[in-house]
């Protein structure tokens, strides 16, 4: 049994930026040779996530347009009269769809869809350098 730890450097464009880790994550499991075991794919950061989603422009566009249905920015948050970040919004956002998945590797694979990519999502209100975080279990 191996496990093995990496990380991908980011820097996003701020809110709503949605980046394609897909390529980049299939290469580091290539690279492993690990053929039966998992992919946790973690962001260190309380105003980031991680998830999946088809990676195409309806969806890009859709996606933060349902967070700011759901978590609408023009809001109260307390955590914006304590601390006057102006990001409020942002944690609540990166809490609701969270920090990480794992992926089972199979066959030396991801062993996603067709059409599903992994997607790094930037919700704070600015630029940011971000760091995310693989581990990869398995023999
Ligand atoms: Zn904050």
């Amino acid at each position: 049994m191996k496990v093995l730890s990496d990380t991908i450097q980011l820097h996003s464009k701020g809110e709503g930026d949605i980046i394609d880790m897909t390529m980049q994550l299939s290469n580091i499991v290539k690279e492993s040779k690990i053929i039966n075991g998992t992919l946790t794919i973690f962001v260190s950061g309380s105003t980031a996530a991680v998830t999946t989603i088809e990676y195409e422009p309806g969806l890009v566009h859709d996606f933060p347009e349902m967070l700011s249905r759901i978590v609408p920015k023009d809001i109260e948050y307390e955590h914006d009269n304590t601390w006057h970040d102006g990001n409020g919004h942002s944690h609540v956002r990166s809490s609701l769809i969270g920090p990480s998945i794992t992926i089972p590797i199979i066959r030396g694979k991801l062993t996603l869809g067709v059409w599903q990519q992994v997607v790094f999502l930037e919700m704070d209100t600015r630029s940011r350098n971000r760091t995310v975080i693989l581990q990869m279990i398995g023999e």
